[in-house]
């Protein structure tokens, strides 16, 4: 039990925060003004008009949170509220979830406390649409954490690299879009780990697909990764010296699409990229090395490509070229020579001996981007000259693998300083900021993946909140009105089932090297999968769709909402491992595998490792397609609340029970609060939890019983137990 004095501490410690966040309480609670803070609450209706209303009543007073029982739902204001000060950290420290207004505190130090108390793993899926605020709410989230959890000198040190860890990954993998001007191109999964005292002693990051594509082309309007244009822009004279480089985007073709933005500050950036590299731990040489190839890949892009007098490829650029071969640090390291170059961009190996490459330097960053130029450098047995678009093909491809290559070693790098090595036992939280559905104007093979990936994570959550909940009550015996909603697995499966699923067509048309066209593999789509209710293409659709779509563009209907995409087959093709990755690697008598089927394989791992946690979810809903501070377009943000499947989700939280644990652990927490449960209870667990609960005054209809699990209907009456355990 807790001592007599610890009961007064907590006591007076709980009132003076109390006092403290007072009248921000008061004014924000108020029901006429502002709305109502969690859905479940929302009186007799759960119609989307009332849950749309609601929210923007809220977002017009600068209340972009909104809770669905424990799920946060969060409205891009695209403006600065000044709601994430430290005060207000102070303010959410160790407090209920529902006694204060809604924010991405609340769920954060919720799931911290939970973690803590059940010593359990969790995971923060954070999901929306690109622009929707996805990646600003887990930096928030990890901010907070590295305020609110108690630390030592010893472990501020890894505070301080997870949070720098940010700005790199930022740096190298986000880009602006027509979207958002700072969109995430690779998916990043996150672990903290915290050890029995809740401190935060390490972390380890995934990476996911990162868009690659980005580095030789971009469109209309949208940029390279911003790391690019952080360094022409912000570099040191003697940095850009060193590598070659002019302080002018337009100079390289692989920028030349889009230079500065209003909204981003590429010189500073550039410091703060710098500083936190110092602060990760990268030493001076590994620096100059990604510059290196940063520099090289800008250098690659401005590397011409002519046709000659027979008609095939020819290198015009020669300056760039001797620089590449002769100045540029990595590739001489790799003793590249000019006319291996040459060779490599301009003829095809036919047949190529596994000839060992010279290396000068034994950096790991070496052997990554070695695998990437091994094709440079293998005997060639038989050459035979490239046309012009094989030769620029050949060169993007080299720039996209380097750039790929360095990215994964970066997040590898990443991980080493961020590591604990200490083998005590830790719990997790995860942090999940993926890429959000999007549908451009023309969608290719990345925007496959990504909208693929969502289809995944919206799996996820169906099957951990809505088919889980059902099914629970169904296993535990409570009585349970059904909620209908569509469950997306159909979609799932149309991409990824074995053998009939889409990846699986396209490895199978990778595999026929010459035969594949896109057309090819358009008429095995429409003959495997034709009659799929969510697949349609050209030929398949009626006349009016039909003037909607080119002849080679399939389209998926998706989740969130139809895309047509054209050409994906080319772009999976190119990226078949073995085009990037040296034979040791991959093994040559297994079929290589194509991007789409690692990608695939990927997810699964990643819906292992969650399943394998509890959850948490923060849904980002954007405000406007403008970018406009303040804006809330109905519509834009209906459909969200439509697609992100609130509804259903609101209408199973408000059938439902907020609040289930089972009767142990329950007891276990709560058996002080009871004196015939206290200090031991000997009888049935559930016998034990009806006990306190009785004790307490709580009515029959407040609660059930199920057959392994307590069920508490209302999270106020949950509040009111929290209340009187911290009390006691
Ligand atoms: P993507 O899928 O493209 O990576 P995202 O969901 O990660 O998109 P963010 O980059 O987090 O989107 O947000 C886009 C922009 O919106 C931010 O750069 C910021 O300007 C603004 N924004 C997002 N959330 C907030 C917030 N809570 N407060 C203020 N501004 C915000
Ligand atoms: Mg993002």
């Amino acid at each position: 039990m807790l001592t007599f004095n610890r009961v007064l501490m907590l006591h007076c410690d709980q009132l003076q925060r109390r006092k403290a966040r007072g009248n921000m309480e008061g004014a924000l609670v108020a029901r006429d003004c502002v709305g109502i803070q969690d859905f479940v609450l929302l009186d007799a209706f759960t119609s989307e008009t009332a849950f749309l209303d609601n929210l923007k009543k809220r977002f017009n007073k600068n209340l972009i949170y909104t809770y669905i029982g424990t799920l946060l739902v969060s409205v891009n204001p695209y403006q600065e509220l000044g709601i994430y000060t430290k005060k207000q950290m102070e303010i959410y420290m160790g407090v209920n979830f529902f006694e204060l207004p809604p924010h991405i505190y609340a769920l954060a130090d919720n799931a911290y406390h939970t973690m803590l108390t059940e010593m359990n793993n969790h995971f923060i899926l954070i999901s929306g649409e690109s622009g929707a605020g996805k990646t600003e709410a887990s930096k928030r989230i990890l901010q907070f954490y590295a305020v609110s959890c108690p630390s030592t000198s010893l472990l501020d040190r890894v505070r301080d690299r997870m949070l720098v860890s940010n700005p790199v990954l930022e740096a190298f993998g986000n880009a602006k879009t027509l979207k958002n001007d700072n969109s995430s191109r690779f998916g990043k999964y996150m672990d903290i780990q915290f050890n029995r005292e809740g401190e935060a002693v390490g972390g380890h990051i995934l990476s996911y697909l990162l868009e690659k594509s980005r580095v030789v082309h971009q469109n209309h309007e949208e940029r390279n990764f911003h790391i690019f244009y952080q360094l022409v822009e912000g570099g040191e004279q003697e940095t850009l010296h060193l590598l070659g480089l002019e302080r002018n985007c337009q100079h390289y073709s692989y920028l030349v699409q889009c230079g500065t933005v209003n909204s981003i500050d590429d010189k500073n950036e550039w410091k703060i990229t710098q500083k936190a590299l110092f602060v990760l731990g990268f030493s001076e040489r590994e620096i100059e090395y990604l510059f290196g190839i940063i520099g090289s890949i800008l250098h690659l892009g401005n590397v011409q490509i002519e046709i000659d007098s027979k008609g095939y490829a020819h290198l015009s650029n020669k300056a760039e070229l001797r620089w590449l071969t002769g100045r540029c640090i990595i590739l001489q390291l790799l003793g590249i020579h000019v006319q291996v170059l040459h060779e490599a961009l301009t003829f095809r190996k036919i047949e190529a001996k596994t000839e060992e490459v010279r290396r000068n330097g034994a950096v790991s960053l070496l052997s990554y981007l070695f695998s990437a130029c091994l094709f440079f450098s293998c005997g060639l047995q038989v050459l035979s000259p490239f046309s012009v678009d094989h030769a620029i093909y050949a060169r993007d491809a080299l720039a996209k693998a380097l750039y790929d290559r360095a990215f994964t070693w970066l997040v590898n790098k990443i991980n080493e300083s961020l590591e604990n090595k200490d083998s005590t036992k830790k719990t997790v939280i995860g942090l999940l900021d993926i890429y959000g559905f999007e549908v451009f104007f023309v969608n290719s093979f990345e925007q496959f993946c990504i909208n693929y990936c969502n289809e995944k994570l919206q799996q996820l959550f169906i099957q951990l909140t809505l088919k889980s909940e059902q099914e629970e009550y169904e296993a535990e015996g409570i009585e349970w009105e059904p909620v209908q909603f569509f469950n997306n697995k159909i979609i799932c499966d149309l991409v990824e089932q074995r053998h009939s699923g889409i990846i699986s067509l396209l490895d199978e048309e990778c595999m026929r090297p010459g035969e594949a066209t896109d057309l090819t593999f358009l008429e095995r789509l429409e003959e495997r999968v034709g009659n799929h209710p969510h697949f349609l293409t050209h030929k398949l659709a009626d006349q009016k769709t039909r003037k909607t779509m080119d002849r080679g563009d399939f389209r998926l209907l998706h989740y969130a909402g139809e895309v047509t995409y054209c050409v994906i087959m080319q772009q999976s093709k190119n990226g078949i491992v073995k085009h990037c990755f040296p034979p040791t690697e991959v093994d040559s008598k297994k079929r290589p595998e194509t991007v789409s089927t690692q990608f695939k394989s990927s997810l699964m791992g990643l819906t292992e490792i969650l399943m394998a946690k509890e959850p948490w979810y923060v849904r980002c809903l954007k405000s406007n397609e403008a970018k406009q501070p303040g804006r809330f377009d109905d519509v834009l943000v209906r459909h969200q609340v439509k697609y992100l499947g609130l509804m259903e989700h609101l209408r199973v939280r408000r059938a439902g029970f907020a609040y289930r644990r089972r009767y142990e652990v329950f007891l276990q927490r709560y058996k002080p609060l009871c004196p015939a449960t206290w200090p031991h209870w000997k009888g049935v667990p559930a016998d034990g939890v009806e006990r306190i609960l009785k004790h307490l005054g709580y009515q029959e209809d407040e609660y059930k019983m199920g057959r392994t699990k307590i069920f508490i209907r209302h999270p106020r009456t949950l509040f009111a137990i929290e209340d009187a355990y911290e009390i006691c």
